[in-house]
């Protein structure tokens, strides 16, 4: 190995390292419609398309059980696998869930992560059905596989924009990100002073943004019930800077974003002020919203233009026009696209 050449994961990037690794198998199932690049894998079942997920959170990468109670945790871990599930218009069916845990964890505190995995199971009704229970020497590991189906017809990709589609977001954009600046702060400040009482009520929004994030199956449910079936989709987890740019490449277009459209709420707004942030960046960069971002026909336009909850942001153009943002004083920039790095 020694004199090998040695390449660090970051210098390739997560995406990166993914791409080059996937480039050595190819699937040799005819049933195998969809393997790596999208939210989730499309597996071929006859009238239906099976659809498989998995994510894995590890302590002190993904969470910090200072300040991240265990029924939230255990909320949002499967939260965001059904998220996935709907970013492909799909319906989730089951789970597995799948830990380690150190000697650290007692039986009530599994009970009590259990408890936040059993009303996500319950709200977006899903069934427990496996999984695999290890001990760990490096803390909690939480890896969630969901499995959901969709019709073969309503399957909806990343790569299926087409020029002039209208680029849609979901809910509001940012406050997951926010919220994780007050939790760290008020956890410096907590270590600093013991005594201190974690001032929250005050950023509750945010705070809830980051700590128990919702799966937006109520907006597949109602687009099904508007008849849209947008041309791509994805859910928010690294930015919607970041997932724009996967629509974009997957698609072979350009994107334009206008910055008095994005969705900023204002608790979101107001706190990123106090920290010094650029709302925008907390919105196009910060991640873990797990809104949907989607992109539908012109002629579906007028059946979402006056709902509350889904944004027009911006449109598909041509590869050649770039990724861009408009800016309120309608400057035209470049979009950039920092997401999470893990690596
Ligand atoms: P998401 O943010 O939607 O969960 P990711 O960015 O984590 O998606 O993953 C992108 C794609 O890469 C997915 O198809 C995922 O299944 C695949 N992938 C991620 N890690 C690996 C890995 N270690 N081996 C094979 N495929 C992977
Ligand atoms: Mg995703």
């Amino acid at each position: 190995m020694s004199d090998e050449k040695r390449t660090e994961i970051g210098e390739l990037g997560e995406f990166g390292l993914i791409e080059k690794l996937a480039e050595k198998f190819s699937p040799v199932h005819n049933e195998t419609v969809k393997g790596i690049g999208d939210d989730t894998a499309v597996y071929d079942l006859g009238d239906q398309y099976l659809l498989t997920t998995t994510d894995m959170l590890l302590e002190g990468v993904h969470f910090d059980l200072s300040y991240v109670p265990l029924p939230h945790l255990g909320y949002k871990a499967v939260a965001v696998n059904i998220s996935d599930i709907a970013a492909m218009n799909g319906l989730p069916k089951q789970i597995t869930v799948s830990m380690g845990l150190s000697n650290r964890f007692s039986v009530e505190a599994v009970e009590a992560l259990y408890e936040g995995i059993k009303a996500a199971c319950d709200e977006y009704k899903v069934d427990l059905v496996g999984g695999d229970t290890t001990s760990s020497s490096s803390g909690l590991v939480l890896s969630i596989t969901a499995q959901g189906v969709v019709e073969r017809d309503k399957v909806v990709y990343r790569n299926g924009a087409m020029e002039g589609d209208i680029l849609c977001v979901t809910g509001d954009v940012g406050g997951a990100f926010v919220g994780l600046q007050i939790l760290e702060r008020e956890k410096a400040e907590f270590l600093a002073n013991p005594e201190m009482q974690p001032k929250l009520d005050k950023y509750d929004y945010v705070v809830g943004r980051q700590l128990r994030p919702r799966a937006r199956m109520d907006i597949i449910h109602e687009l099904k019930d508007l008849a849209i079936q947008p041309t791509a989709m994805i859910d928010i987890s690294d930015g919607l800077a970041s997932e724009a740019f996967h629509i974009c490449k997957q698609s072979g277009l350009g994107v334009a974003i206008y910055e008095d459209k994005l969705p900023i709420e204002k608790q979101a707004f107001e706190t990123a002020a106090e920290f010094s942030i650029d709302p925008n960046s907390c919105a196009l960069n910060g991640g873990e919203d797990y809104e949907l971002l989607f992109t539908i026909g012109q002629d579906d336009f007028d059946k979402i233009k006056n709902h509350a909850d889904i944004h027009t942001i911006g449109y598909m153009q041509a590869k050649s026009k770039g990724r861009t943002f408009v800016t309120r004083s309608q400057n035209v920039v470049e979009l950039q696209a920092q997401g999470w790095k893990h690596f």
